[in-house]
């Protein structure tokens, strides 16, 4: 079959056929603007027939709103014979949906030049103009939200920017203590707030609900309702009432988005549509998701402002207390900063300080200073020095004793923040101890002298009168009076240690002699552990021997009291490079890492051990003073458990 190619159209035909294929509204109208022709897309989107059409045409589809100015530029063409051009909303008759177009109108003019027609176009940009409301309403709403640290306030801004551009009413419900708070709310009417926060105030809601706000807050996915019939509110209604104040309250469309923080709804923005009728679409539900992250990174902004503004307040507080000194400083020995609390300790004033008089460094005094070495490596390595004592240099020449810790605040910088407290007080009454521990041990030491010379008269007689019984009597006294005199000696070492007043005898002698005679009058006393000795020396040092003899004593009477459940002690000597090295080892309770540096303070016992064993820890804080003052040092190696090993060392060379 032969296909027949149709007869050319013409004119008006031509022109139908083109207008019906068009997915536009094409319109003409006669020159005063009265509507002669709509084509057939005209039809399928206003949803009116020809008889309606015919009766009210076009005007009565515009929006209320846009009603006034398309009259407007539309008289403004028709007076001035110029083409025309205006976006306005039209609305399908039968769904009640309305949409943006723009419209376009040119006259058609006759050989006179006289206008006898106008054709136009209505051609729909909804989505163009809703994306680019969305964006132009998402940037006001970015710009609002980063105006404010507030949150709650800023919402109350995004809530009213929401209305009435995307909704009649929006709320914004919040989560407080698994509870809802009160929600803000938006309206055009500023009675209708009021009337619907009231409403909010005995509200009871079930936060069990498998739909609505309970539901979207638990799921943390957004629910979009684009019509609300009326078996939806009977349905969400609880009572008649309820359902009376909903049919009220006239919802057309609803949208609820979570506002998500830390993976948890926090709230949840409500878009309700009522009097307008719009029915909320799934872009218009992206936007209000997208305005819901937003406002969860306003909140999260907002939230660590808040925190940051808390800490600074409180640290504010501290630094105006003036409990303690605070410092703002650099490694470099700038003082920046300082509280009254440190001004007051070093007697410096503000304009010392803002004068640049201040320099931690300067007001040191310089026997700190491999000190000061020491605390800067520590604290560009681990950023932070725990509390350790030191001095400074007042104003008046005088010195203040303080304990000091800093933290690392900028590693470039060298930024450093120092607390430092006066420990004048403490110090003073450690003297005032010191003092009575000194006057204690001597006020002892004297009566104690003279009942060891009565118990060595009493020895005597009895002896003479030969008295086994007495005898032990006698001998046991004696045991005890040596323990009582060896622990006011130690005591009054300490005493004398803290005065720098603790003198040495010097003299030349066998140090393997020392060894051996230490180890046997131990062994004499404490016959349950078997002492070997490993090395010789074959040296003659030069020591105060009565002083090393109380060291090896104390190691070895150490050795025996933290280990019972042993009966071995190994004494190594060995001399290497100018210097002995002795260590006395055992096989007792061992002493675990942390405490292991703190055994050579001053009173220092390990906690756990000191209720098992009796003991005053100061053996050796003592013996470490007299290493040091041989110029040797003083170390212990222990794993808890398993015994621990005592060394110290004494330089043959160079020695005094
Ligand atoms: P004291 O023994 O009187 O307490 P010291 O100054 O001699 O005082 O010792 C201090 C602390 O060190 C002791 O209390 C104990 O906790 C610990 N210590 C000393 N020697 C040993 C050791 N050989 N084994 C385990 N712990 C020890």
């Amino acid at each position: 079959m032969k296909l027949m190619r149709p007869a050319p159209l013409k004119g008006e035909d031509m022109f139908r056929v083109l207008a019906d294929t068009i997915p536009q509204i094409v319109w003409i109208t006669d020159p005063k603007g009265q509507a002669i022709y709509y084509n057939k897309y005209w039809y399928e989107y206003s949803g009116a027939d020809i008889e309606q059409t015919n009766k009210e045409g076009w005007f009565q589809i515009i929006h209320p709103e846009d009603k006034y100015g398309v009259i407007k530029s539309w008289q403004e063409a028709i007076k001035t014979g110029k083409p025309y051009e205006r976006e306005y909303r039209l609305k399908n008759i039968k769904t009640g949906e309305y949409r943006w177009f723009l419209g376009r109108g040119v006259p058609i003019r006759d050989n006179d030049n006289k206008i006898n027609q106008w054709v136009g176009t209505s051609t729909d940009i909804h989505s163009q103009k809703i994306t680019l409301e969305a964006q132009e309403f998402l940037a006001k709403a970015s710009k609002a939200l980063s105006e404010s640290l507030n949150y709650r306030l800023t919402l109350k801004r995004v809530a009213s920017l929401a209305v009435p551009h995307i909704a009649d009413w929006c709320s914004v419900e919040f989560l407080e203590d698994d509870k809802l708070a009160t929600p803000i709310i938006a309206h055009r009417d500023p009675k209708k707030v009021k009337w619907a926060l009231n409403l909010t105030k005995n509200r009871k809601i079930d936060m069990e609900a498998s739909s609505g706000l309970p539901q979207v807050l638990r799921s943390k996915t957004s629910e979009l309702y684009p019509l609300i019939t009326d078996q939806m509110l009977k349905a969400a209604a609880k009572t008649k009432k309820d359902y009376a104040l909903m049919k009220k309250i006239g919802f057309t469309s609803v949208m609820i988005v979570p506002i998500i923080i830390d993976n948890k709804a926090i709230a949840a923005i409500q878009f309700v549509s009522t009097e307008s009728k719009k029915q909320f679409n799934r872009y218009d539900l992206q936007m209000a998701e997208e305005l819901a992250t937003r406002s969860a990174l306003a909140i999260q902004n907002a939230n660590l402002y808040e925190a940051v503004k808390q800490r600074e307040l409180q640290f504010k507080a501290l630094f105006d207390a003036n409990i303690v000194g605070v410092l703002f400083t650099r490694l470099n020995g700038t003082i920046k900063d300082a509280n009254d609390a440190f001004l007051q300790m070093t007697g410096y004033s503000q304009s010392d300080l803002e004068h640049g008089h201040l320099n931690w460094k300067t007001i040191t005094p310089s026997g700190f200073k491999s000190e000061n070495k020491r605390i800067i490596k520590e604290i560009l390595k681990h950023g932070i020095i725990s509390p350790f004592e030191k001095e400074y240099i007042k104003k008046d020449g005088s010195q203040v004793p303080v304990i000091e810790g800093s933290a690392l605040l900028d590693k470039k910088t060298e930024d450093c923040i120092t607390f430092v407290l006066d420990i004048t007080e403490r110090k003073r009454l450690e003297q005032r101890k010191d003092e009575f521990i000194g006057i204690a041990s001597h006020e002892l030491k004297t009566p104690l002298t003279s009942i060891k010379g009565y118990v060595q008269i009493l020895e005597r007689i009895i002896e003479q009168m030969g008295d086994e019984q007495l005898k032990t009597y006698v001998k046991k006294t004696n045991t005890y009076i040596n323990r009582l005199n060896s622990l006011i000696s130690d005591l009054l070492d300490v005493s004398k240690i803290q005065a720098g007043k603790m003198e040495l005898n010097f003299s030349r002698f066998r140090f393997d002699t020392l060894v051996k005679d230490a180890v046997e009058a131990v062994t004499h006393t404490s016959p349950s552990h078997k002492i070997q000795i490993n090395g010789k020396t074959n040296t003659v040092i030069k020591g105060d021997k009565h002083r090393l003899e109380q060291v090896f004593t104390n190691l070895l009477t150490n050795a025996i009291k933290y280990s019972p459940n042993a009966d071995k002690i190994i004494v190594k000597v060995l001399k290497h490079k100018g210097e002995l090295t002795i260590s006395v080892q055992d096989f007792g309770v061992g002493i675990a890492k942390k405490d292991q540096s703190k055994l050579f303070q001053r009173f220092y016992r390990v906690e756990s051990t000191a209720k098992k064993f009796s003991g005053l820890g100061i053996g050796l804080y003592i013996s470490s003073e007299i290493i040091q003052r041989h110029g040797g040092k003083m170390w212990v190696e222990s794993i808890k458990g398993k015994g621990a090993t005592f060394y110290f060392t004494i330089p043959t060379k160079k020695q005094k």
